[in-house]
């Protein structure tokens, strides 16, 4: 077989190729499993108003509890399962009707906020895959929102935004997830059915001086401009959240404000919250 294909590198590209497809396999095998054996679990962490400062919803963040390699953080293995329409849209499944569920026990004005992959968001069940779990759960669409990366929303075209359309009518709340990373063309960030965009992390990590500064305020401008609600990712410091105050932007999400944490540890954070 090595000297039909001419060499000693096919073989070794053979191998690689080979390797990296068996550890595909495994690792979908494994998630399949996961799910299957209820390893999955989710995390919330506080997306936080700032006038008045107020923790309004959480989003919920999936890891895997691996029996032998511990909790995996979603890097480790959504890249995989997002190969796999199928995979990716168990996941999904799994991840909203859990977040459905949990969100019984967060107080009522509490939103829970969901991700949504790229590929799921072709699925043409994805909008009836939505609302049936929000029924079979009795939770009011008004609980839930949803999180598309702007990559997503902007490279899927017309054919994505029905759907997202008719879900934003039935009362979830949509946001722009990872804004500023992707091309988001300005005339089609005021038509689509959005509620709100989610600056991503890099604009306030890369933030050391003046220009930096001033391009947080334009990225806040633009979405208030779409009349948008703006939340800043990634905020770990007392200077990064009064820069974003001063820019004018809404909310904030962050280690300062709140680590993503187990249900359990979420709830007890905001009782404590309403009890101060
Ligand atoms: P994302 O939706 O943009 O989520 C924000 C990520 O930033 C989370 O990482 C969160 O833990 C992390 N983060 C939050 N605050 C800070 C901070 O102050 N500093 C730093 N350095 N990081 C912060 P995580 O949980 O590892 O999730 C990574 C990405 O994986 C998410 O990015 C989202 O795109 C995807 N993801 C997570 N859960 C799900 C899910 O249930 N379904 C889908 N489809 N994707 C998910
Ligand atoms: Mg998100
Ligand atoms: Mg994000
Ligand atoms: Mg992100």
């Amino acid at each position: 077989r090595v000297k039909a294909r001419g060499g000693n590198t096919f073989e070794i590209f053979d191998h690689a190729m080979e390797g990296r497809l068996r550890d595909r396999l495994k690792v979908e095998d494994g998630i399949r499993r996961a799910i299957a054996k209820d390893e999955l679990r989710l995390v919330y962490q506080p997306i936080v108003e700032l006038d008045p400062f107020r923790t309004v919803a959480v989003e919920a963040l999936v890891r895997w509890q691996h029996p032998e390699e511990g909790l995996l953080g979603p890097a480790r293995f959504l890249p995989v399962a997002e190969q796999d329409a199928q995979l990716i849209s168990g996941i999904g499944r799994w991840v909203l009707h859990r977040a459905c569920i949990e969100a019984r026990r967060f107080p009522d004005d509490i939103r829970v906020s969901v991700n949504v992959a790229a590929r799921e968001l072709s699925d043409p069940d994805l909008e009836d895959r939505i609302l049936g779990t929000l029924e079979a759960t009795g939770t009011p669409p008004e609980r839930i929102g949803l999180e598309i990366t702007e990559t997503t929303l902007m490279e899927g075209g017309d054919a994505g935004i029905d759907p997202l359309v008719r879900l934003a009518d039935a009362g979830l709340y949509i946001s722009l997830d990872d804004f500023g990373t992707g091309y988001s063309s300005l005339t089609r960030l005021a038509t689509l059915p959005l509620n709100g965009i989610k600056l991503d992390r890099g604009f306030v990590a890369r933030y050391t001086g003046e220009r930096d500064r001033r391009i947080i305020e334009a990225a806040v401008s633009i979405g208030r401009a779409a009349e948008l609600n703006v939340v800043a990712e990634g905020v770990e410091t007392e200077d990064q959240l009064e820069l974003l105050r001063a820019a004018g932007c809404g909310f904030v999400q962050g280690y300062l404000l709140g680590r993503p944490q187990p249900p359990e540890q979420m709830i007890a954070a905001l009782g404590a919250a309403v009890a101060t």
